[in-house]
């Protein structure tokens, strides 16, 4: 009788930011179950393997092969074998090579089984201080200052916590392109070498973090996170419209719920308080038009 494969899993393995303890059990598991590893880089992840005590093909998929690699494992994969993807360090995909791979899979029919765990810009986020409700990631700033400049000046009036990744030799003139955009005053987090030995989060305004880098050149080194206050005072500042006043104006002729999701596209402002508001507005006129 002739054998009928059923198709191999991609399983999208998330391994330590640092410390080694950080890899689920789930994950040991899968690395260990899998037919091959495809990896960012082999040398690295063998010796990640090695510490685990596993000995399984490992095969190298990078920006620059993911496209021909893709083609490889997903032939793998409906042989039956089962495959799984690590990257250098944290989740595959976040910064990292695999999303090719991940919608070639997809659209082949099979299945991608995400086995979580690290990811420095949640561990960063998490214990930054700053809000967490919502947030944007911007990957790496371009190294071109021109172009870097133009991407943060798209994101001056963001009101959600800015998260970048940044390259120690490119931490100053990022953190002085920031200073010039988003103000000296603005609040930011430095998260660096997270869960190793010096691990450090520094908070403070622009000019202070770029202060204290300029007189530690330690804290310009090892791997680094930024996290930047959202905008939301700037608004107002910037423009000379208070949220208040959109909100009244709009609440004038919109249904409240409306004018609350207009005037929050707007401003930023969350929609809970600004519809609390809205409630208030709508009462006085009200009010005002009965009296
Ligand atoms: N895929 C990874 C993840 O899940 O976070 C990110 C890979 S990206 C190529 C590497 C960047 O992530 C570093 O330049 C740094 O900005 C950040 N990063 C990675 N590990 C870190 C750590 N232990 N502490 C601080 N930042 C880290």
């Amino acid at each position: 009788m002739m054998k009928i494969n059923h198709p191999g899993i991609l399983y999208i393995v998330a391994t330590p930011i640092g410390n080694l303890k950080d890899i689920s059990q789930r994950a040991i598991e899968v690395l260990q179950s899998v037919d091959c590893i495809a990896a960012e880089d082999t040398r690295h992840s063998g010796h990640l393997l090695q510490h685990l005590g596993l000995n399984k093909p490992l095969i190298s998929l990078h920006e620059h092969n993911e496209e021909k690699r893709a083609g490889e494992l997903i032939a793998r994969l409906q042989q039956g074998e089962s495959i799984a993807l690590i990257s250098d360090a944290g989740t595959p995909l976040i910064s990292d090579p695999g999303y090719l791979l991940v919608k070639l899979v997809k659209e082949a029919g099979m299945r991608v089984v995400p086995i979580p765990g690290p990811c420095a810009l949640i561990a960063a986020l998490s214990v930054s201080g700053l809000p967490t409700d919502r947030f944007v990631f911007e990957g790496f700033l371009p190294s071109k200052a021109k172009v870097r400049k133009e991407q943060l000046e798209a994101l001056r009036l963001e009101s959600r916590t800015l998260i970048f990744y940044e390259a120690p030799h490119r931490i100053l003139e990022s953190l002085r392109a920031m200073e010039q955009v988003f103000g000296a005053d603005r609040q930011m987090v430095l998260a660096r070498e997270l869960t190793k030995m010096f691990e450090t989060v520094k908070s403070g305004s622009i000019h202070e973090i770029i202060n204290e880098i300029t007189q530690d050149e330690n804290q310009e080194r090892g791997e680094i996170i930024v996290l930047v206050a959202g905008a939301k005072v700037i608004f107002e500042e910037e423009t000379g419209f208070s949220s208040l006043k959109i909100l009244s104006t709009l609440v004038d002729t919109l249904p409240v719920k409306q004018a609350v999701e207009l005037t929050s596209q707007i401003t930023g402002d969350k929609k809970n308080d600004l519809y609390q508001k809205a409630l208030q507005i709508r009462d006085q006129k009200k009010h005002g038009k009965e009296s």
